[in-house]
């Protein structure tokens, strides 16, 4: 059996030990809790564990989840959006982190719109260059911004990346880093409706490392849930 409870705790522990040693303040730190393939139980003992902030990958799973347990939580969307699935990804979350394209970010206008809402999301960028990885090359990230700067009805509040798969943590640093000096060049653009707000980065094998290349938001799966089957 996996103990929920017991790894919250934990998971919490070592982000703000990896905050203090990085001379940051540990409540600065969201841990969103990535309950892709995961039950909904889980999930409500998650939230009974001091959790807040819940990430899905996948719209179709969120929204069965978001029925049950409803916005006692903040629900993040940390996985690729299909354009099609734009409509009902925007019924759901509070944040999309996985704004990859300028189709998305004009489908995310047009929907927001529609609803007479601005939706709030991060830009990913793809920091380790894998072939396999969504999100903007990092060389695109400023020409993005400066469209993005137009739109009425999408902010954007940050980045995200995903760190390479490695065995040791220590060789994602320099994604990290990467995406720490995208977010302050973006910042020094000045960009109306364009902010530096949020780094989203760090799973559960790296969190440490991205929370001390400035991290604000982490998002963690198996140290939360236990082994994804
Ligand atoms: C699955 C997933 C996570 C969590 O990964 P763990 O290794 O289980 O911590 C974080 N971010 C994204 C985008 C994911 O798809």
């Amino acid at each position: 059996m996996v103990d929920i409870r017991a790894n919250v705790k934990r998971v919490k522990e070592r982000v703000a030990e990896a905050a203090l040693r990085a001379g940051r303040d540990p409540s600065e730190i969201t841990i969103v809790a990535v309950s892709k393939n995961f039950p909904v139980e889980a999930i409500e003992e998650a939230i009974e564990a001091g959790i807040t902030d819940i990430g899905e990958n996948r719209v179709q799973e969120a929204e069965a989840k978001f029925n049950r347990i409803g916005r006692v939580v903040r629900w993040h969307m940390v996985g690729h959006l299909q354009r099609n699935k734009v409509k009902k990804a925007l019924n759901i979350f509070d944040l999309i982190h996985s704004v990859d394209s300028v189709r998305l970010l004009e489908e995310l206008e047009k929907r927001a719109a529609q609803r007479g809402e601005v939706v709030e999301v991060l830009v990913q960028v793809n920091t380790s260059g894998e072939e396999t990885k969504f999100g903007l090359k990092p060389e695109e990230v400023e020409g993005f911004m400066e469209i993005a700067a137009q739109k009425e009805h999408v902010r954007v509040l940050g980045l995200m990346t995903i760190g390479p798969l490695v065995d040791d943590p220590e060789k994602a640093r320099p994604c990290f880093a990467m995406l720490r000096e995208i977010k302050e060049r973006v910042e020094g653009m000045k960009l109306p409706n364009v902010e530096m707000r949020h780094l989203s980065m760090g799973m559960t094998n790296d969190f440490e490392v991205a929370i001390e290349e400035g991290a604000d938001m982490v998002r963690i799966g198996r140290a939360i849930f236990g082994p994804r089957g």
